[in-house]
């Protein structure tokens, strides 16, 4: 039902992939910029990124050298928590411009809300959307209470939410609030940072597919419609991680590792990070 390349309709009628590559803690230079190429590559069609990765200047370049147009790739960054405040917004995205060296980004997010400036945060990238210089725009971990907050005020609703997601942490409440409302959710450490990866009734499942536990629970994010970004350096799991379009998981088995949830989280909760 999906390709590498499906993507899915955000509220203003932008397509944004399903699927991407996450560069969280790629701090490395030379392994993030190579992590990106063999991204690229494989045909991956979306980047993950975040001023706080401190990796924007290799997603440029990555993406200069491939052989893929700009409108060809959908690339995410975010306004990290120091930066927030509408002033200080508008200049931590002209940074992230310079650093790109794009004229636009595809999705901004305001990276966590921070408490007394995330509406103002959020009021900064309505505003660099009016000025066409981000295709849509979203939040980072919000709760709907935060999102509450941005709605009573917002021009433009986000159109997506990226929360921390995984078998073990389904967030069920906050992705009810996000339907509602027509945000897209993005699942971030969708393999719960790797700590999901030894489970053995995802392993089970995975099986009967020949498919990786990586690959069953990259493929369960998909099934569920939430837009995933698995991260890794090592070039053969960057291919393994996108092998995840040939097969399908019954309704029984989506059920099965929806019931894994146990409220566990590897990051901040955002009430309290
Ligand atoms: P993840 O859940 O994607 O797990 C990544 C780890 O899993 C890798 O470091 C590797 O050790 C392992 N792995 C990946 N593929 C594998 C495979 N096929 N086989 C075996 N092991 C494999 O963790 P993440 O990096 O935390 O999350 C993904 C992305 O989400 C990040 O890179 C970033 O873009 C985003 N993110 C956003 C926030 C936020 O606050 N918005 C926070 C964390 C992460």
């Amino acid at each position: 039902m999906y390709t590498l390349t499906s993507t899915k309709k955000l509220e203003n009628g932008v397509e944004m992939p399903r699927f991407g590559l996450g560069v969280y803690k790629m701090t490395n230079p030379e392994e993030a910029y190579m992590s990106m190429e063999k991204a690229l590559a494989t045909g991956y069609i979306a980047i993950d990124t975040a001023a706080f990765y401190n990796n924007e200047e290799q997603v440029g370049e990555a993406i200069r050298n491939s052989s893929k147009k700009r409108d060809e790739l959908f690339i995410t960054s975010k306004v990290w928590n120091t930066d927030q405040g509408y002033d200080e917004t508008l200049r931590a995205f002209e940074k992230t411009l310079n650093k790109l060296q794009f004229d636009y980004v595809d999705l901004y997010l305001t990276h966590w809300p921070v408490t007394d400036k995330f509406t103002e945060t959020y009021r900064a990238i309505e505003r660099l959307y009016d000025e066409k210089l981000i295709r849509a725009t979203g939040v980072s971990n919000h709760e709907p209470h935060h999102l509450e907050q941005l709605l009573a005020k917002a021009n433009i609703k986000p159109m997506v939410n990226q929360i921390e997601l995984h078998p073990y942490l389904t967030q069920t409440e906050n992705r009810a609030f996000a339907q509602k409302h027509n945000i897209a959710i993005t699942s971030w450490s969708p393999l719960g940072r790797g700590k999901v990866l030894g489970d053995e009734t995802i392993a089970r499942i995975g099986e009967k597919y020949n498919k990786s536990t990586a690959q069953t629970i990259i493929r369960w994010h998909l099934q569920n419609d939430l837009i995933v970004i698995p991260k890794s350096v090592t070039p053969h799991r960057i291919e393994e991680n996108a092998k995840v379009f040939d097969f399908e998981l019954t309704k029984e088995e989506m059920a099965v590792i929806d019931a894994l949830h146990r409220d566990e989280r590897f990051g901040s909760h955002p009430d309290n990070f």
